[in-house]
């Protein structure tokens, strides 16, 4: 197959390169580098099934040739990212989802969508399984990518509807590994790279809110299994074990041996208090369930950005 990634220079766009790519395929990746790195698909240049078109997928995209797949992962992802990039966020999640799709459309391919835990907002049911329809406020400073990522589910979906495109939605929950830009603000990455560099790890509120982490490999292998037999009903892909923020920052610091201390700062608007995916789909339709724990996860992470410290590549 050839198959179209946007969003490949980001941090599961190239992930999802390499596994493609594995398995045979060619990829075209496609990014704007508005939150990616060229360091991320740096090793695939040169790669005769590789080829790389830069370019906003938000305006029209022409892409020569037959394509398969198109994989829609484009977008800030990182709450300060979109927060620092609002009305991209928006345009990416609604017009580059319009063309991504158009695109699928005109080439007989297959579209995925990379949407989110957001969409489920500061969730009222838990954990939050599929048929959960969410309680996201629209007008708050995480609208911009909730809504967005809202909007390109229902274009998705009217485009399976309307047109009889074959589509995928995967909502991800958070997820982390190497690629991860040292100072994307999420929270895995801080907390590490506070720990390596000796600083304090910024806790947002008092810590008791929750996330369930997926280590990126896990996530690769759902999102790779969703595209290849999966159908159009959003499916969560995301690691069920739940752990509070403060859990988390404690782990980070047993696992790097650093003397930090915890900073207690103010919590962000809207922050959700709670998220922990329902895989039971994923689980009875993929046979796919993540395998890589939390400390595992967390060891491989930590070894990544220490060799990115020891290149360098960590500015203080
Ligand atoms: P990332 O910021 O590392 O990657 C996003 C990539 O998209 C970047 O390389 C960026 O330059 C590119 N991009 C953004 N707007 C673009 C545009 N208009 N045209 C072309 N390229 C553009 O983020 P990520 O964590 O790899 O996230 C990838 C996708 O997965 C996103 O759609 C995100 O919403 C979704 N997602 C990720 C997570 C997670 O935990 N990582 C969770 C939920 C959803
Ligand atoms: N967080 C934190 N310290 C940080 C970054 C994030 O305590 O330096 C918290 C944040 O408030 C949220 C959780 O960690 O409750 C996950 O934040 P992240 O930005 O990684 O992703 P989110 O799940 O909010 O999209």
């Amino acid at each position: 197959m050839r198959i179209l990634i946007t969003g490949a220079a980001g941090f599961l766009g190239s992930h999802l390169c390499d596994r493609f790519m594995k398995d045979g395929h060619s990829v075209v990746g496609l990014d704007n580098f508005i939150t990616g790195s060229p360091d991320n698909i740096a090793h695939l240049i040169g790669n005769p099934r590789f080829e790389f078109v830069q370019h906003n997928i938000s305006q029209f995209t022409y892409v020569a040739g037959d394509i398969d797949g198109v994989l829609h992962f484009a977008s800030p992802a990182s709450p300060i990212d979109y927060l620092e990039h609002p009305i991209p966020t928006l345009k990416v999640g609604s017009l580059g989802t319009h063309n991504a799709l158009g695109l699928a459309l005109a080439k007989n391919a297959r579209f995925m969508l990379a949407s989110t835990s957001e969409v489920y907002g500061d969730p009222l049911v838990h954990p939050q399984p599929e048929d959960y329809w969410g309680n996201v406020n629209p007008v708050g400073p995480r609208g911009v990518y909730d809504e967005a990522k809202r909007f390109a589910e229902a274009i998705t979906m009217a485009y399976h509807r309307a047109h009889g495109l074959d589509t995928r939605i995967v909502r991800i929950f958070n997820t982390y590994g190497p690629r991860m830009r040292p100072f994307d603000g999420r929270v895995v990455s801080n907390f590490i790279v506070q720990a390596i560099l000796g600083r304090p790890l910024t806790l947002y509120g008092d810590g008791s809110q929750t996330r369930s982490f997926c280590y990126v490999e896990d996530e690769v292998e759902g999102l790779y299994r969703l595209f290849e037999r999966g159908d159009a009903n959003p499916t969560n892909i995301g690691n069920p074990v739940e752990f509070t923020v403060r859990q988390l920052a404690e782990l980070v610091l047993e696992l790097t041996g650093a003397t930090s201390e915890i900073a207690s700062l103010p919590l962000p608007e809207d922050d959700p208090k709670v998220r922990q995916p329902d895989i039971t789909r994923a689980r009875q339709w993929l046979g796919w369930e993540p395998k890589v724990e939390l400390r595992e996860g967390l060891v491989r992470t930590i070894a990544y950005f220490r060799g990115l410290h020891d290149q360098g590549r960590i500015a203080v």
